[in-house]
């Protein structure tokens, strides 16, 4: 690409007053140009390797569905096509798009102060901690606000690494943690770790559900000498595909840890908030762990928001020298307003609730898709609105979620990776909206040839 500062500033200048004009007031050939320029651009300047992943590309037809607004469930693209979102972010919306409570607080805030001075004491960041202390379980007292959950991970890494004065970790196959490097070391899955290898030096894996796989690690870890400092597990595997271990698997896990003297860390990236039906994941088995990691909806689907949270015994370490972990933008203002709003609608909206509602009431409907129309769906698994669906083949998974999105309804799911898809819509989606989205997933799978 040619150097062409002028040409760089026009073109900022240009979108700026587009971004600046009322929603309904793009023209029509405005937002068909932005259309097709945005497909040249992740060509050109992102990644042209996307294209050719992403169905609002692949299965579009002549314009790309590019994201333009939305409210609630329903996405809207730049052409003024609508789609229910079931997808949610992958866990991101679950007060779904632009809550109008959210969004005022946060607006009312950029009015006042969106950033930090990095010296002044800053009251929203000391109350949001202090609010979601009171909402943890246990003795989960201080915390630490990122802006994306690998963050939060690596965070509570380095605080157990701290606090122990060990090494290593035992972190779950399958497991998702985020992809920093850090994090990545936790990862259960080779595709990502392989070319990056060497990672962090002591980490060990185990499949997920299975206690004893975890006491034997830590035993064998004794046993050569090999120090570890936590095991890191999310309460239910979500990238994995929702899946739900068995229920003496945390309590277990608790015990375990503690016969170790080893912290557990649970990744509630993706369960925290109310998505799997309870606040917290954990909460399903009455468990504290030692140090507990957020993400995607703490900033409420409006600013991202991160962090981790331990035990004052723990954050000790943290004291002498609390400069040993820092961050300019983490915990920012306008993401501390996302987050507070956030949770007063989690608690207005009764949003646990909802998601254990409504989860069922997908769950029975989707076993009873499987029961009608045999040699589609592997499992079904999950709890709350953190559902998965396992198709008996990656071709099934991916006729679905295009079905589906020729339908008007988006999913996850790529060609390479349709064997799973995760049903993971706002919590707060009305009973309509599910049931469209489930009639729909019908309708796409009456069409698919039999078995
Ligand atoms: C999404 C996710 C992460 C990573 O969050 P990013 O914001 O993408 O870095 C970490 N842990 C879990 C359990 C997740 O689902």
């Amino acid at each position: 690409m040619t150097r062409d500062i002028k040409k760089a500033f026009q073109e900022a200048t240009d979108f700026v007053d587009i971004i600046k004009q009322p929603v309904g007031e793009v023209s029509l050939d405005d937002r068909k140009a932005i259309a097709t320029e945005t497909v040249e651009n992740f060509r050109d300047y992102i990644n042209k390797g996307f294209l050719e992943y992403r169905k609002s590309v692949t299965e579009a037809g002549s314009f790309a569905v590019t994201e333009w607004t939305g409210q609630g469930s329903i996405l809207v693209d730049a052409l003024e096509r609508e789609y229910i979102d079931i997808l949610g972010g992958f866990g991101l919306y679950s007060y779904g798009i632009r809550h109008p409570k959210i969004v005022e607080a946060v607006k009312a805030q950029l009015d006042r102060s969106p950033q930090y001075s990095q010296e002044m004491l800053d009251p929203l960041r000391a109350k949001l901690a202090r609010v979601i202390a009171h909402l943890t379980p246990g003795d989960i007292q201080y915390g630490f606000f990122a802006n994306s959950g690998t963050e939060a991970v690596e965070g509570a890494m380095k605080l157990a690494k701290f606090y122990t004065g060990k090494k290593g970790f035992i972190s779950m196959l399958k497991g998702f943690h985020g992809k920093t490097l850090g994090s990545l070391s936790l990862m259960g899955k080779n595709d990502y770790r392989a070319p990056l290898l060497p990672l962090l030096e002591g980490v060990r894996h185990v499949p997920f559900g299975d206690a004893d796989a975890v006491e034997q690690e830590l035993k064998n870890a004794l046993a050569v000498g090999d120090d570890i400092a936590g095991v890191v597990a999310e309460p239910i595997q979500g990238e994995a595909g929702a899946i739900v271990p068995p229920d003496d698997y945390w309590p277990r896990l608790r015990e375990i840890c503690d016969k170790y003297g080893v912290l557990l860390i649970a990744d509630e990236v993706q369960t925290g908030f109310g998505r799997t039906g309870e606040i917290f994941g954990v909460d399903h088995w009455d468990v504290t762990p030692d140090i507990m990691c957020f993400g995607k909806a703490l900033g409420g689907g409006v600013v991202p928001m991160s962090g981790f949270f331990s035990t004052p015994k723990i954050w000790e370490v943290m004291e002498p020298n609390p400069f040993m972990h820092t961050t300019t933008t983490g915990g920012n203002p306008l993401a501390c307003a996302s987050a507070l709003a956030a949770l007063t609608v989690m608690h207005e909206e009764d949003l646990p609730r909802q998601a254990k509602e409504k989860g069922e009431y997908v769950k029975k409907r989707l076993n009873e898709m499987a029961d009608t129309y045999p040699g589609i769906f592997d499992t079904i698994s999950g709890r709350g609105l953190l559902i998965g669906m396992q198709f008996v083949s990656d071709e099934i998974g991916y006729a679905v979620a295009s079905g589906l999105f020729a339908r008007g309804v988006i999913t996850a799911g790529t060609l390479t990776n349709a064997k799973c898809i995760r049903f993971e819509p706002a919590l707060n989606i009305p009973y309509e909206l599910l049931d469209e989205a489930l009639n729909k997933m019908e309708d796409v799978i009456k069409t698919l040839p039999k078995n």
